[in-house]
C-alpha cells in the first residue's frame, strides 16, 4: 500500500510530457471533421501521456483497459433511450446470478458500493430516511461501524460519508463490548485481512450472533474468481468489488451485491432518485451495461490460461534483466489484493549506480512510456495491464537503464 501511495503521488507532480498542442492542432480536427478520413485522435490533439502500463490496475493510471466487447455494448447502447431502473433491474439480476448472489447493482465504482450499502442498512425501504441523511441524529438510525484498527485505510471514508461514525476493536472482546443499539454494521476490508487479528468466518459469525450486518470490500480482491463468491456463501451481507480492476470494466463502475433487502433499500439512494446522498454517484447505462458484459467475460474466461500468460511474461522480462551483471529478480504473488504473478528487481549500488527514481523517471520518459511501480530499493511490475507483445519492449527498456548505469 506505501509503494502505491507514494508512486500515485509522484505521478500527480509530474508535468505532461510531449504534445502536440500547437497551431496545427484546430486545423487537424477541422480536417477529421470534415473529411472524416482519419478518426479524430484527442491524445494528440491534447499532449496527453500515454503508456505501456507495467505498473498494475491504479486509479490514477485510468485502472485496465475495456475489452472489444466492452466497448461495443457501449456504443450499442448509447443509440437508444432507456429507463435508468429498468436497466440496473435486468442486469442485476443477471449479474446476481453470475456471483452467487441474493441480488446486485451496478454501482459508481467499489466506494460507492461501499456508501449506498450502508445507507441501505440505515434506511431500509424508509423514504424519510433515506432523505435525511447523512443526517443520523433524531431519525432512529443507527451510527456506528465497527471495524479492525489494521483493517483502517482510507477507504472508510466511503462508510463515514453516510454520517456514521467508526469504531476500532481489535479483539474479540472488543468487538463484543462495541457492539450496542446503535451498531449499524459490522465492515471487513479484504486485502487488509493479515492485519487484523479476527478473520473472516469469525467476524461474521460475532455479528449473526449479535444481529449485525456484514459487509466486505473486495476492491481489487479478484482474481481469483471465486472471490466473486466465496463471501456471500460464508455469510456477508453485502459485498463490494471495483469493475474497472482486474475485470476490465468501466473504470467508474463497481458492483454491490448481497442480500435482497439490502441491495432494494440502497438503490433507494441511487439516481434517479434526488434528495439522496448518492444522487452525485450515477452511473450510465453505457456502463451498467458494460459492467455487466466485462463481469460475464471475465467470469466466463479460462483463468488458468490468463494466468499462464502473465506468468510467461514475467518471465520474459525476468529473463532479461537478469542477465544484467548486479540485477537481482524475484517473482511472487500477492495473496492479498493484486493477485497476479508480479516481478520485483532490485540491483546491487556498487554495480548498477541508479536510483528508483530515477530508472523510473527514463522509463516514463522514453519511447514508448513505460510505468512501474517504485519501491525501497528497487522496482516491481506486473504484465497483467500489458497488451500482447509489450513484455518484450518492458524487458528490452529495463535493460537498456540498468546497462546505462553499470559502473
Ligand atoms: C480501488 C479500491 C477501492 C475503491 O474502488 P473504486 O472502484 O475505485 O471506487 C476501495 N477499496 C480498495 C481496497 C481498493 O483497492
Amino acid at each position: 500500500m506505501i509503494s502505491r501511495r507514494k508512486i500515485l503521488k509522484r505521478l500527480s507532480t509530474m508535468p505532461l510530457l510531449g504534445g502536440l498542442v500547437g497551431s496545427t492542432a484546430p486545423l487537424q480536427s477541422a480536417l477529421a471533421a470534415t473529411t472524416s478520413l482519419a478518426p479524430r485522435n484527442l491524445v494528440k490533439e491534447l499532449g496527453i501521456r500515454t503508456f505501456i502500463n507495467a505498473a498494475g490496475t491504479y486509479t490514477a493510471m485510468t485502472g485496465s483497459l475495456m475489452q472489444d466487447e466492452v466497448m461495443e455494448t457501449i456504443q450499442a447502447a448509447s443509440k437508444e433511450f432507456m429507463m435508468l431502473d429498468d436497466v440496473q433491474t435486468k442486469v442485476g439480476e443477471k449479474i446476481a446470478a453470475l456471483v452467487h448472489a441474493e441480488s446486485a447493482v451496478v454501482t459508481a465504482g467499489c466506494f460507492s458500493a461501499m456508501t449506498l450499502g450502508l445507507a441501505g442498512v440505515l434506511t431500509g425501504m424508509d423514504q424519510k430516511k433515506v432523505e435525511a441523511l447523512p443526517q443520523l441524529e433524531g431519525t432512529g438510525m443507527k451510527s456506528e461501524v465497527i471495524v479492525q484498527k489494521g483493517h483502517n485505510v482510507g477507504y472508510s471514508h466511503a462508510l463515514t460519508n453516510t454520517g456514521c461514525k467508526m469504531v476500532f476493536v481489535e479483539t474479540v472482546e472488543e468487538v463484543e463490548k462495541a457492539i450496542n443499539e446503535k451498531t449499524a454494521l459490522m465492515w471487513f476490508l479484504n486485502i487488509q485481512s493479515d492485519q487484523g487479528k479476527i478473520m473472516h468466518q469469525e467476524w461474521v459469525n460475532l455479528a449473526k450472533k449479535h444481529n449485525i450486518p456484514t459487509m466486505i470490500d473486495i476492491a481489487a480482491d479478484v482474481p481469483p474468481v471465486e472471490n466473486l463468491w466465496k463471501f456471500h456463501e460464508m455469510g456477508f451481507d453485502l459485498v463490494c468489488v471495483s469493475g474497472g480492476k482486474a475485470m476490465r470494466g468501466p473504470q467508474s463502475a463497481g458492483i454491490l451485491m448481497g442480500k435482497k433487502h439490502l441491495i432494494a433499500a440502497a438503490r433507494l439512494s441511487m439516481p434517479p432518485r434526488g434528495s439522496t446522498i448518492g444522487r452525485g454517484m450515477k452511473v450510465n447505462k453505457e456502463e451498467i451495461l458494460g459492467m455487466y458484459v466485462a463481469l460475464e467475460k471475465f467470469v466466463g474466461q479460462d483463468q488458468q490460461k490468463e494466468w499462464k500468460m502473465w506468468e510467461d511474461r514475467v518471465a520474459h522480462i525476468s529473463d532479461t534483466v537478469k542477465k544484467v551483471n548486479g540485477v537481482s529478480v524475484e517473482t511472487f504473488r500477492p495473496e492479498l489484493g493484486n493477485h497476479t504473478p508480479t516481478l520485483r528487481i532490485k540491483w546491487e549500488p556498487a554495480k548498477i549506480n541508479l536510483t528508483t527514481k530515477a530508472l523510473q523517471e527514463n522509463l516514463r520518459n522514453g519511447d514508448p512510456s513505460i510505468e512501474v511501480v517504485g519501491e525501497q530499493g528497487g522496482i516491481s511490475l506486473t504484465t497483467w495491464m500489458l497488451k500482447p507483445g509489450q513484455e518484450k519492449i518492458v524487458a528490452t527498456r529495463l535493460k537498456e537503464e540498468l546497462t546505462k548505469a553499470s559502473v
